[in-house]
């Protein structure tokens, strides 16, 4: 045995990556699927094509250095969370096609549930807030929209599963319907506290509990690969939500470490043991994985407009021409100029939660030139995360020793050095960023045996780049009064 094969399923791509015993990558293979816009703020995906492109990239992977199914000890699956799939047990097909997290359809159900005074006690089963993103009232919608199919879900005839259980069932051939802890924890239908199925939530959304997949750990056997697809039976060793095989492959085992990931957002984990948090400020309440015998919980913020500010820049505005241009840029400048950038294009969330702020630029003068705005742009991915890394540390009560980082913005040396000056903490880069498919592979080598223990994986973790703050206090403090000050002025643009 050689590899670990880790199936990346992303929102937009699938990738897969093999990753040697020590825990690097040797072999990579990427591909993209299409996004459906059915109606404006909808988002679907065709889950057979999902399948196939992860089939497709697993096989490219293997044929890249030549691997063999025999070679592989394992398969671990991290993937885009939230997103619904139903299909038919016998036929196998998709009954509709997968919503995706980031569809709104569900939205007027969702206010009516917050109407009806139900956060309460949604959150305090699952951890959530009521939103969306999250499954329960996209399988509702599937149930009411196809014709026949409550009374099939009734029946048992049906399957619901996110993306990792699709993937399970499709990989073993039909043969295991099974998810994980920390996929199941983003339905709204799971119980946090007992690890089980919540009954009293199941009535709620009238979703029979025939349609659900049996839930397991992250790290253990789930099911055996049809031995068609890789030439032999791999063993299927781990799945994990991907924010939460991130926060395993950055290898923060210790409560209170945390891990921010800069992409099109940004989404902040802290482990916090075995102990729930419970947020009272929009914090999500999760559950960070299931591994060697226990569970571990985590608290999670997002960012809704993080690297997605640097398109803006780029597409929009025309400022820049590329995303790595931007770091070249902001070191014209010695400071923004007073200048902030508040890109609340969609609304902030956490610690703000207001969805009627708009984006604002404060603080022009005649003198401010493009350097200044690019700048000031990369700074509010900066400030928006320590307004998070803030709460978090208040919430949990807990010393954060760093911050983690990775994603695609965290390749900007100006923006971690500024991240780290600002949140007065060190921020550490992995080598690799490729942190998701990292923790997919450590959960599965923990699984058959390939790891002995988080000791040895945390010794894997590669010496990584160090931003060490060096702002003095005042300067700080100066700045975010700023940045608090322009945050004030998005809130108040929305009532113009
Ligand atoms: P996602 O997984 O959300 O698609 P990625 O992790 O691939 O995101 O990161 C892509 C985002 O990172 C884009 O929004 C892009 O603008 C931003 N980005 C990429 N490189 C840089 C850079 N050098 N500086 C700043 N932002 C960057």
């Amino acid at each position: 045995m050689q590899y670990i094969m880790a199936l990346d399923q992303g929102t937009t791509s699938s990738r897969c990556m093999l990753f040697d015993l020590r825990g690097n990558i040797v072999s990579r293979a990427q591909m993209e699927f299409t996004q459906y816009y059915p109606q404006p703020g909808w988002v679907e995906h065709d889950p057979e094509e999902i399948f196939d492109s992860q089939y497709e990239v697993a096989c490219q992977a293997m044929q890249n250095i030549g691997a063999r199914g025999v070679e592989i000890a394992a398969i671990g699956i991290s993937n885009q969370r939230e997103t619904a799939v139903i299909w038919d047990r016998k036929t196998g097909e998709c009954i509709y096609p997968a919503i995706v997290w980031q569809c709104r359809r569900t939205a007027a159900a969702c206010e009516e549930l917050k109407a009806r005074g139900l956060e309460d006690f949604i959150r305090k089963r699952t951890g959530l807030v009521i939103d969306p993103y999250f499954s329960a009232t996209k399988i509702r919608w599937i149930l009411d929209h196809v014709p026949g199919a409550q009374e099939r879900a009734e029946r048992g005839e049906l399957a619901f599963g996110t993306i990792d259980s699709y993937l399970i069932w499709r990989l073993s051939g039909g043969a295991a319907h099974l998810t994980d802890y920390t996929n199941a924890a983003r339905t709204m239908l799971f119980n946090i506290h007992t690890l089980t199925w919540d009954d009293a939530l199941l009535d709620l959304f009238s979703i029979p509990r025939a349609i659900l997949p049996a839930v397991q750990p992250s790290s253990g056997l789930f099911a055996y690969s049809d031995p068609e697809l890789f030439g032999r039976a791999v063993p299927i060793c781990a799945a994990a939500g991907d924010q939460h095989a991130a926060l395993f492959g950055q290898t923060c085992f210790v409560p209170g470490e945390v891990k921010n990931t800069y992409g099109t957002g940004a989404f902040m984990l802290m482990q916090t043991g075995g102990r729930p948090v419970e947020s009272a400020n929009g914090l999500l309440t999760t559950i960070a994985w299931g591994e060697g015998g226990r569970v571990d919980y985590a608290l999670e913020g997002s960012v809704f407009i993080a690297g997605a500010v640097v398109q803006w820049l780029r597409d929009e505005l025309g400022l820049i021409s590329s995303a790595s241009e931007s770091e070249a840029w902001a070191r014209k400048a010695p400071d923004s100029a007073g200048v902030y950038v508040v890109p609340a294009f969609t609304g902030l969330g956490a610690p703000y939660w207001d969805s009627a702020a708009r984006g604002t630029i404060t603080g022009l003068t005649r003198g401010v030139r493009r350097e200044h705005i690019i700048r000031a742009a990369l700074e509010s991915i900066a400030y928006q995360t320590q307004d998070v890394l803030a709460l978090m540390r208040r919430e949990a009560g807990v010393e954060i020793p760093a911050l983690r980082v990775d994603g695609g913005a965290s390749a900007n040396n100006f923006l971690m050095q500024f991240q780290a000056d600002v949140s007065d903490i060190p921020v550490l880069r992995p080598a690799s960023v490729e942190t998701t498919a990292q923790g997919a592979a450590f959960l599965a080598g923990l699984a058959c045996g390939v790891y002995s223990g988080r000791e040895e994986i945390a010794a894997l973790y590669r010496a990584p780049r160090r931003f060490i703050p060096h702002m003095d206090a005042q300067a700080r403090d100066g700045l975010l009064a700023g940045w608090h000050r322009a945050v004030h002025a998005a809130r108040t643009a929305s009532i113009l």
